[in-house]
């Protein structure tokens, strides 16, 4: 357990500052998978600010630390976090701007995309329909540049303001998205030692992002994205907690990866609670007690039998916390 000195707890952070943190505090609720043990430290910071003072914390402190959005991404460990977690749900505000020219819609980093969207339908603004029904936050779902319905986020985005470290600095600083740094379920807020989750390094902390929307029919963008909620529900997304797509869909493997999970007759395949989902091949699915380590040991069955049956490796879409 990594233990936050009394020290540290009673003069490091103002009073105020204090209010945000708890200790020994049970991850599994906080993710999608409902998966997961303990964090030693959990930060929720509820303005930009906070989370800089957090951030500077961990960081002068030397205290391990993950980054957490809405958690639909991520599979914690059964261990749980040594170290502290800093959840951005309480980073929720979204701002309609007035550029006298096109109208520009900006959330912070933890607005669940649920609100977003719903937030454009109540003004009547086209763009981002396609993302209802998408669970997750904002943050996550620009660092994951996050594809649904043949849209991706870096098609919508205009700008990202984001904390950068220098040193001992850690300053707000603001991205214009240049199309040129995304990619398929690539952005350029992911760090290249691919440890996703964790906060280390020089890695950029998103803190909000501007999305552009036109002004649009307000009965047509809802009627969109109830169609696009009801066939999630009818693909089965919601039937079980997972963390939505297992793997990666490559074009060089001429198939959907859930095809290829299919093919290899893996549909149903359950190791103790965690269990391919019998409706959707490329789905994980928490059948009520999966634990972290079952669903890694199903993931690394799946990833060498489809390797043996079609000589293709996989590549997880879900990040391994810690
Ligand atoms: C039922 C279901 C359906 C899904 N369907 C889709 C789909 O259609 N398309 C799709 O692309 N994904 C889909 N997903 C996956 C997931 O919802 C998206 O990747 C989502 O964008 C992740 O957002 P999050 O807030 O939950 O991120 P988390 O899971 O909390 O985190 C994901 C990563 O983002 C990082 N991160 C989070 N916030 C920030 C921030 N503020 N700054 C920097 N890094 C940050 C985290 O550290 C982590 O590495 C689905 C998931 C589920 C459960």
């Amino acid at each position: 357990m990594f233990n936050l000195g009394e020290k540290e707890k009673k003069n490091s952070f103002p009073v105020k500052f204090r209010k945000i943190i708890q200790e020994n505090v049970k991850l599994g609720s906080f993710t999608s998978f409902k998966i997961g043990g303990n964090a030693d430290i959990y930060i929720t910071p509820s303005s930009p600010d906070e989370l800089s003072a957090a951030l500077a914390f961990i960081r002068e402190e030397r205290i391990p630390a993950i980054l957490l959005g809405g958690g639909t991404n991520l599979l914690i460990p059964d261990e749980g976090i040594r170290g502290a977690v800093i959840h951005t749900d309480r980073l929720n505000k979204i701002r309609l701007l007035n550029t006298g020219k096109e109208p520009l819609v900006q959330a912070e980093a933890g607005t669940l995309m649920k609100d977003l969207t719903e937030f454009c339908a109540e003004y009547g603004l086209a763009g981002l329909e396609d993302f209802a029904g998408l669970p997750g936050t904002v943050g996550g779902a620009v660092f994951m540049n996050a594809r649904c319905y043949e849209k991706s986020i870096s098609d919508v985005l205009i700008s990202v303001s984001a904390l950068y470290f220098s040193g001992k600095e850690c300053t707000l600083q603001k991205y214009d998205c240049n199309k040129g740094d995304w990619g398929y379920k690539q952005s350029p807020f992911q760090p290249s030692d691919k440890r996703y989750a964790v906060i280390n390094g020089n890695r950029p902390i998103i803190v909000s992002a501007t999305f552009r929307v036109e002004q649009g029919d307000a009965i047509l963008i809802r009627k969109i994205m109830e169609n696009r909620i009801a066939d999630r529900t009818a693909k089965g997304h919601f039937k079980l907690p997972s963390a939505g797509s297992a793997f990666k869909n490559n074009h060089a493997f001429g198939k959907p990866s859930g095809q290829l999970i299919d093919e290899a007759g893996l549909r149903g395949l359950q190791i103790g609670g965690a269990q391919v989902a019998p409706w959707h091949g490329n789905f994980i699915v928490n059948t009520g007690s999966a634990t972290a380590q079952e669903v890694v040991e199903l993931i690394e069955i799946i990833r060498k039998r489809v390797k043996d049956t079609t000589g293709f490796e996989l590549e997880p879409e879900i990040i391994f916390a810690g």
